[in-house]
């Protein structure tokens, strides 16, 4: 039966693994930062199977069930293996604070003895991606990107004094997170002195603060930010609300002001658009603000030549504009689309013709409908569609027709957008994580049976999408 259900583990954490990379860049890096999991044993006792698994500290075990990954597991491998009752119980293994590409997981504490599979996660944040480059960056003349892209390049020409801080912000997949990096590779490769460039996601920066208070060791995080070259922060918006690491990071603004290192943040909308931010932070953070756009059809068709020649592919000029016309507003998605086309003619032969893309990518919805969502058009949405206001979902009633729209913006904004579980209850006026991952489940098994929801579905969606 263990080896049984060992399979079944990993069967389940390939799928999540896989559901979260569906969903998006920031799920997939949220998975990777946190599923830090391993089948240990399984022990059976009046039919509740309780199965221990090896996680790196109770932090990370407590993140684990915040996030929903702990009742998706035992959901997935409750239906996997028939078995009605099954438990997850951890056990610790405490790593030291590590920073740096060679900074080594220490273990301190192990019981019992397994063989850690995974670094520590602190570490993989401080990477540079190496392909975002300015090189394979394409713009256009007189575009809000361009004007971006060329402040950029300024700005890693001359690090801390060109304009400090820079922002970036735009919606889902549209080269925020490779402009951050093109600086920091810019930076390392054309400085004489070697520098401190640290790239982290505004969710790690989070975890790493409170890893080091629950560690007692907050002078390891001060240590590491306030002393940095270059700062490149990126998704601040999963600041909001979260007063003590917005505090941390005015004070490791102030230091890093002061030392002339250059900052650079990115944000899925204009900061004035962030409630629940520290004024003085947004006031600071602000500086210069760059928006990125949606390319148009021509820049679209040069971003798809660049992948290609990136990739050592062609493809005819009738596909790639196909290509570039199916998928308008996001780069992340036009990414996706010619991958499908590419794969396809890889693993099928013969050639990519137009009407093949089009009927590979006709299937293919989902992509363009997660850029530029926001969890406010959903709630929009949402309440109109069954005749009530924002207010009503945000309040603490609970007659069936607002608790249906509510876990219908559950479902909706855990689909369509970035937010965490938590951030979504946030906006639904306080409910918690355990309560938004319920509803979103529900939602997902009864659209299967019942048509009007499904219908209801649909229709929310096509207005939420630009
Ligand atoms: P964001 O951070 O805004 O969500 P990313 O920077 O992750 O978006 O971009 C998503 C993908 O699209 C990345 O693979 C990136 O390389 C690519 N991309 C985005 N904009 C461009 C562009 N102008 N030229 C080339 N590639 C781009
Ligand atoms: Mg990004």
């Amino acid at each position: 039966m263990n080896d049984n259900l060992k399979g079944t583990w990993s069967l389940a954490v390939a799928a999540i693994k896989e559901e979260c990379k569906i969903q998006g860049e920031q799920k997939s890096a949220e998975f990777d930062n946190w599923f830090d999991l391993e089948y240990v044993t399984c022990e059976e006792n009046d039919a509740l199977f309780t199965i221990k698994c090896a996680t790196m500290n109770e932090f990370t075990w407590k993140k684990l069930n915040e996030l929903g990954y702990i009742e998706r597991l035992k959901n997935r491998i409750k239906s996997a293996s028939n078995i009605a009752k099954i438990d997850l119980e951890p056990f610790y293994q405490q790593y030291e604070l590590g920073f740096g590409a060679d900074a080594q997981p220490k273990i301190l504490d192990t019981k019992p003895k397994v063989t850690p599979t995974k670094p520590a996660i602190h570490r993989a944040n401080t990477t540079l991606y190496s392909d975002y480059t300015f090189d394979n960056f394409v713009t256009s003349d007189g575009s809000s990107t361009n004007y971006a892209y060329k402040t950029a390049l300024a700005v890693a020409g001359n690090p801390g004094r060109r304009a400090n801080p820079i922002l970036f912000y735009g919606g889902v997949g549209l080269g925020k997170t490779h402009l951050m990096n093109a600086i920091g590779n810019y930076i390392v490769q054309n400085s004489v002195e070697p520098k401190k460039v640290c790239y982290t996601q505004a969710e790690s920066f989070l975890n790493e603060f409170t890893y080091s208070l629950t560690t007692k060791n907050p002078a390891a995080f001060k240590n590491k930010y306030r002393k940095l070259d270059v700062l490149l922060l990126d998704d601040i918006q999963f600041l909001q609300g979260k007063e003590g690491i917005q505090n941390e990071l005015f004070y490791v603004f102030e230091e890093l002001l002061k030392r002339k290192s250059q900052m650079v943040f990115a944000c899925d909308r204009p900061l004035t658009e962030i409630s629940q931010m520290e004024e003085r932070l947004v006031s600071r953070l602000s500086g210069t603000s760059l928006d990125l756009q949606p390319p148009d059809f021509e820049t679209r068709c040069a971003i798809i030549y660049k992948k290609l020649e990136l990739k050592g592919q062609t493809l005819p000029e009738s596909v790639v504009k196909s290509i570039a016309t199916l998928v308008a507003n996001n780069v992340r998605a036009l990414e996706g689309a010619l991958t499908k086309v590419t794969n396809y003619v890889d693993i099928m032969g013969g050639q990519a013709t137009v009407e093949l893309t089009q009927k590979l990518l006709g299937a293919q919805r989902e992509p363009l409908d997660t850029a530029r969502v926001s969890i406010l058009s959903i709630i929009d949405e949402t309440a109109k569609y069954y005749g009530l206001t924002s207010g009503d979902l945000k309040a603490k009633k609970r007659d069936s027709k607002r608790a249906l729209a509510r876990q219908v913006v559950m479902y909706l904004a855990n689909q369509l957008t970035d937010y965490t579980l938590t951030d979504i209850g946030r906006e639904l006026g306080g409910r918690d994580h355990s309560t938004v991952l319920h509803g979103s489940e529900k939602i997902a098994t009864q659209i299967l049976s019942d048509p009007d929801l499904m219908q209801a579905i649909d229709a929310i969606k096509r207005k939420v999408q630009v």
